[in-house]
């Protein structure tokens, strides 16, 4: 059944599931990255997710926002790189702005959203249209913030808006990171990090439905 609130137990699974989803992705993310940048996108990613699940499994945590929070430090302590302060700061920033709520409702996934997106951009310096992550994340804060509803709808509707994104991401010429002295040459592509986000919303929407 669809979920309208999710407990801190249910976030913290929902995010154990995320971290499997990537583990399982590594080989996408490791072409999207070699098709544009140096590709270790993948392995960082796995990397990163295997120090998640090693904070989260087994733990009880306060509130939604704390096991966010718990992610987002675990990414940035074990990945290094531009994607480690990246991923790291999207679930910190988005976290930490939730921290106050006992559970996860729609309110609080588009706050989360939100807040991840601005956090990211002030963090990494990204713009929407350079080419990054954050092509995905900013239409799903977007999406977030636009839908009404429960935790499941507004999860469904941020991961629409990362799919879209990352799509449109192929289309761009990238301006930051690696892939920036490719200049034309990085069209036709997404960017990896936008695979990543895109894979990272899917997951937790297809959580929330049930
Ligand atoms: P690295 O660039 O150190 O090799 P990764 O390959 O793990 O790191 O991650 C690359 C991804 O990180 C890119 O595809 C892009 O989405 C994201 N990224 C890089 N720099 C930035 C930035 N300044 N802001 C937002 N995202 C960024
Ligand atoms: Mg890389």
């Amino acid at each position: 059944m669809a979920k309208e609130t999710l407990t801190a137990e249910e976030t913290r699974d929902m995010m154990i599931a995320v971290a499997d989803a990537i583990i399982k992705a590594e080989p996408i993310l490791t072409d999207a990255d070699r098709a544009l940048g140096d590709g270790d996108h993948g392995i960082g990613m796995e990397r990163g997710m295997n120090a998640v699940k090693e904070k989260l499994e087994g733990q009880d945590f306060p509130n939604p926002g704390k096991v966010f929070m718990t992610m987002g430090m675990a990414m940035m302590s074990s990945m290094g790189g531009a994607s480690g302060a990246v991923f790291g700061t999207l679930f910190r920033a988005g976290g930490k702005a939730i921290k106050g709520s006992d559970t996860l409702g729609g309110a609080e996934c588009a706050t989360f959203w939100r807040e991840a997106a601005e956090g990211v951009m002030e963090r990494g310096g990204a713009k929407p249209g350079d080419k990054t992550m954050v092509d995905a994340l900013v239409p799903a804060a977007e999406a977030a913030e636009g839908a009404s509803g429960g935790a499941a709808e507004i999860l469904a509707a941020a991961a629409e808006g990362a799919e879209s994104g990352k799509t449109a991401s192929e289309d761009m010429i990238a301006t930051m990171g690696r892939a920036k002295t490719l200049g034309e040459k990085s069209l036709g592509k997404p960017d990896a990090g936008a695979v990543s986000v895109s894979i990272i919303t899917a997951t937790m929407r297809d959580f929330a439905a049930g």
